[in-house]
């Protein structure tokens, strides 16, 4: 790839996660604050890891938007750090082209720091 292309990419994954964002806000601001607290201590984590019935499973993250523990986990970017998938309160979606581009920040910080 060329490297305009890859910053184009880049771009657009911004871009992508931009419109993700705002629509998880404006939602929240839909359903008001009160709602969300309830919806957060109601969610149930459909991801959750079981050794034998789901080894695959995921913890249920911080959300970026609504800093709700609520963000189910799919799963992981090319550097296995950023989980891939949706907050169960906003609804907003992490793609896995927003993953990467964020595990690779911090895959360069994590060999930054190493020295
Ligand atoms: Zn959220």
């Amino acid at each position: 790839m060329s490297e305009q292309h890859e910053d184009r990419a880049w771009q657009s994954a911004r871009e992508e996660d931009g419109h993700s964002v705002a629509r998880a806000v404006a939602f929240l601001q839909l359903i008001g604050d009160e709602e969300a607290a309830e919806r957060a201590g109601r969610v149930e984590n459909p991801n959750e890891y079981h050794p034998k019935h789901n080894p695959d499973g995921h913890d249920l993250e911080v959300c970026p938007v609504c800093g709700f523990e609520t963000f189910c986990v799919r799963s992981l970017d090319t550097f296995g750090r950023i989980g891939i998938g949706q907050c169960l309160v906003c609804t907003y979606i992490r793609s896995s082209r927003t993953a990467d581009d964020e595990g690779f920040s911090e895959h360069l910080a994590w060999l930054g720091d190493k020295d």
